[in-house]
């Protein structure tokens, strides 16, 4: 396919929220794979509800997943000039006219039509206005807006997704396309928009289906050829409601914050509503590229599943190298105030993350799952100390294994000889090793679960590990 010009355009009256992010993802992917043009648009004529800290979230947003765009920003906000001349245009031609209905007004016209069983659509009341009507309305001081006059007959439509569309003109009334203010609506300001960026195909949310018929006549009444038009389907929470707030977390910005990688966060977002022809689930990005497909792209909703995007995200994690984990790790460390800055080493946390990489599902839970690594004393939960220590003697065990392990050189303290110490002395005194592995998780790291007890001891080192292990046997004696 050649020339591909696609575009993302959001509203900066939110944070991206992740559904924006998707049908950002499928357009970016689609020019990408075409070798087009993605086009980023800021629609921002809703002047009360849009905001600059919106906006940079948004462009903050796309440029974190990585999708960055060819052109753009463009601001309608900037363009009313051109609105403007294009909604004269159709008022010369006779494809719009002035209205001059107050708000009011049509309200009560509204629910007279209801009352009467009628469409309450608008009543062309102003389509044939005479001179001393209009100059009755002009005194007064109203402000006219522009309506299209809604043509005769039937629109059809071919969405590459979702096939032939249909839609009676008769049920569309004559909609506004600019406000009395001399701001353009959506339906009008998107079509000029599109094409006078040359955007070849509309891709979007399924939730923009019932726009197209408007734009169409807009394209028509102008004699523009219209895009192409592919209707996504929308995410929805694991409840099957429109996915929002109330399904959790819903900014793309969050998910940077909460330690997802953009990789990760893109190979879910790729997959939900579109089902690559190879059956497997982790993606990078120019696979993803290289296989997207509009076309199989499915009608049926994604639901937006934390679990599997979770799941995801560890695999994504599990495949870094460990330098890169350990560059993205730390940010999320230096945020907690126990983290000591001033004695980072590098080598000793390029191993720490080395053994935690298996286990993260998250950047940030270097935190929660590797905090006893970098902090000076742990507060025992005793609680947990009782659970493992249930056996009296216990202390006793763990003071003769404090004296082996001290005597090791500090060269020589390796899991290997860590483990085979422990082993001997608990075949000596014929108890499970299990019994005395618990007890020393629990003084090494204040967990009951973790990464292999000897390694992370090893990198732990001989000066903490028998500290760690005086101050446990001291909190047991108190107990
Ligand atoms: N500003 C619109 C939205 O955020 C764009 C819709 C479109 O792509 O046409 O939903």
């Amino acid at each position: 396919m050649d020339n591909v010009r696609v575009r993302i355009a959001p509203s900066p009256t939110g944070y991206l929220h992740v559904g924006t992010a998707h049908t950002a993802l499928f357009n970016w992917l689609f020019a990408k794979h075409n070798n087009g043009k993605f086009i980023l648009r800021i629609e921002d004529t809703d002047i009360q509800r849009s905001s600059k800290e919106y906006e940079e979230n948004i462009l903050e947003g796309l440029t974190w997943l990585g999708l960055y765009w060819d052109e753009g920003p463009y601001y309608q906000t900037q363009r009313l000039d051109l609105y403007r001349k294009y909604a004269e245009e159709l008022l010369k031609i006779g494809a719009a006219y002035y209205c001059y209905c107050t708000p009011e007004e049509l309200e009560q016209r509204r629910k007279e039509a209801l009352a009467q069983k009628r469409p309450p659509k608008y009543d062309r009341k102003c389509l044939y206005l005479s001179d001393e009507e209009i100059a009755k309305y002009e005194r007064e001081g109203r402000k006219p807006v522009i309506r299209l006059l809604v043509p005769e007959g039937k629109t059809v439509f071919n969405d590459i997704i979702r096939g032939e569309i249909e839609f009676d003109n008769e049920d569309i009334g004559d909609f506004v396309i600019m406000k009395s203010d001399g701001i353009p609506t959506y339906n009008f300001a998107v079509v000029v928009d599109d094409y006078t960026m040359g955007i070849t195909h509309v891709i979007r949310g399924e939730d923009h289906i019932s726009n197209t018929p408007k734009q169409l006549f807009i394209y028509n009444a102008l004699n523009w050829t219209p895009p192409e038009f592919a209707h996504l389907p929308l995410l929805l929470g694991p409840d099957r409601s429109k996915l929002s707030k109330r399904h959790g977390v819903t900014s793309v910005t969050e998910y940077k914050k909460m330690g997802y990688l953009p990789e990760a966060l893109v190979n879910y977002l790729a997959l939900l509503g579109w089902t690559p022809e190879e059956n497997k689930e982790i993606y990078t990005i120019e696979e993803l590229i290289e296989l997207f497909d509009l076309r199989r792209v499915t009608k049926n909703p994604g639901i937006f599943d934390i679990t599997k995007l979770e799941w995801i995200n560890t695999q994504h994690i599990r495949r870094l190298s460990v330098e890169k984990l350990a560059e993205l790790t730390l940010p999320f460390l230096e945020e907690v105030e126990w983290f000591n800055r001033n004695n980072f080493d590098k080598n000793y946390y390029l191993k720490v993350v080395s053994i935690l990489q298996e286990r993260l599902k998250t950047l940030s839970q270097i935190r929660e799952y590797g905090d006893y690594f970098f902090l000076d004393k742990l507060n025992y939960d005793l609680e947990t100390v009782k659970k493992v220590c249930k056996s009296p003697d216990i202390h006793i065990y763990l003071e003769k294994i404090k004296e082996e392990w001290s005597k090791i050189p500090n060269s020589e303290f390796s899991a290997q000889n860590l483990e085979n110490i422990l082993r001997n002395l608990a075949e000596t005194h014929q108890i499970p090793t299990k019994n005395l592995v618990h007890p020393i998780r629990v003084a090494l790291t204040n967990k009951t679960v973790g990464p292999g007890l000897y390694e992370l001891a090893e990198i732990l080192g001989k000066e903490r590990v028998i500290k760690r292990l005086e101050e446990f046997i001291e909190c047991l004696k108190e107990l």
